[in-house]
């Protein structure tokens, strides 16, 4: 089995394919293992059951999200069992379910059960059978972005460098159907330029607070979903539509001490000062403003995943536009799209699964 790409998807396939008896060859195109898992969070959840999942997605396949309910916890017990170490029990978040891992301890651990060849710096050939397109989606690369997502600015790209859309040209240039969902996108908004937002601080400078702040555009103009979701994958994705994918966040003194995923607001705003951020004081903005406010914090759309991307079954096939299977060609993680359309959804619980189901897919030919 050959395999494009060396983070969640396709790490998680090579395991399962080495457990399965299946020799793998892992072409990375990078220079290290773990992709964007390395420079995540590393919350791996699911919503309580198929039905909350639909609600919450509602544009998303019924079909791959229940295969996301179905078999994510077998997933969580097969981590465990190889050592990743998890650093949460739970996510804190009522409406899901799921485990911390310590991201360097998961690519480590998932690397040593690999065991077989990581060719980095390598693309796989050309006709190579079967391959897995575990690329990590297209939102590096700034052309694909224009075509599907299509930003009034450019966005700061929040995930690896290299995740630029490799998986998705050559599923289509084998007849790949597309999904729902190519405008969409997750993200977080972060301190705009000329903020510094290196790699290792994506996560320590996200501003998660629109839902506590009054969000306006470059001119002036309130435009936030109302309400925004607790996500704000939302609101990430409405300040890519306005002008230079930029926007404001005006926090009042009782919003600053709001805690949002352990953190206050006020920590989140000095962190973007710190960066180098834009935090002015209201007045300084030059418009009349409804209430008194302490700061504003001058953010723009990052984008961390494609939710769109390659038409797969619940068995990681890619399929064409009528919904039949390509002989030998499967997808899993960000490149497989049309999973969390019209909301958000764990993209490592997604990785996790289908990555596993590729390898099972191969076995059984
Ligand atoms: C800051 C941050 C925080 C996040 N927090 C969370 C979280 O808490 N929970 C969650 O569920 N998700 C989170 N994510 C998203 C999560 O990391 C991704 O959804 C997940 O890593 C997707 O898995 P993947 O295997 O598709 O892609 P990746 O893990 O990114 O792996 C793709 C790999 O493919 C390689 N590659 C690209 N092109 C080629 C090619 N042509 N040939 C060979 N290799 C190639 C890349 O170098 C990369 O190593 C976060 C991401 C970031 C950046």
């Amino acid at each position: 089995m050959h395999i494009a790409g060396a983070g969640m998807a396709g790490l998680c396939a090579a395991v399962r394919a080495k457990e399965l008896g299946v020799k793998t060859v892992v072409y990375e195109k990078g220079s290290r293992p773990g992709g964007s898992m390395l420079l995540s969070s590393c919350v791996v959840w699911r919503y309580l059951d198929a039905d909350a999942f639909k609600r919450e997605c509602p544009r998303g396949d019924a079909e791959l999200q229940r295969a996301v309910i179905e078999r994510l916890d077998e997933g969580f017990e097969w981590l465990r069992a190889l050592g990743a170490p998890v650093v949460w029990e739970e996510t804190g978040n009522p409406r899901t379910v799921g485990l911390r891992f310590d991201p360097q301890g998961l690519t480590d651990a998932l690397v040593r059960a690999a065991g077989d060849e990581i060719r980095f710096g390598e693309e796989p050939p050309e006709e190579v059978a079967p391959l897995l397109l575990a690329t990590g989606g297209f939102q590096g690369d700034s052309e694909l972005v224009a075509q599907h997502v299509a930003p009034a600015g450019e966005l700061l790209l929040r995930a690896n460098r290299w995740s630029r859309g490799d998986g998705l040209r050559r599923a289509l240039s084998a007849g790949a159907g597309l999904t729902a969902s190519m405008d969409e996108f997750y993200g977080r908004a972060m301190p705009a330029p000329p903020a510094a937002v290196p790699e290792e601080r994506f996560v320590e400078l996200a501003q998660l607070y629109g839902r506590h702040a009054l969000v306006l555009d470059e001119d002036g103009k309130e435009f936030a979903p109302d309400p925004i979701s607790w996500s704000e994958t939302d609101l990430v994705q409405a300040i890519a539509r306005r002008r230079g994918a930029t926007a404001w966040y005006l926090v009042d003194e009782e919003a600053l001490d709001v805690e949002v995923r352990g953190r206050s607001v006020r920590e989140m705003v000095e962190a973007a000062r710190r960066a180098g951020g834009e935090v002015l004081l209201p007045n300084e903005l030059g418009i009349e403003l409804p209430g008194s406010y302490r700061y504003a914090v001058h953010v723009v759309a990052g984008i961390t995943t494609t939710l769109g991307g390659i038409r797969i079954d619940s068995r990681a096939r890619v399929l064409d536009d009528s919904g039949e299977a390509i002989e030998g060609l499967l997808a899993a993680g960000a490149d497989a799209g049309g999973i969390a359309g019209g909301g958000y959804a764990s993209g490592l619980a997604s990785a996790l699964v289908f990555g596993r189901s590729a390898a099972e897919t191969v076995t059984a030919r």
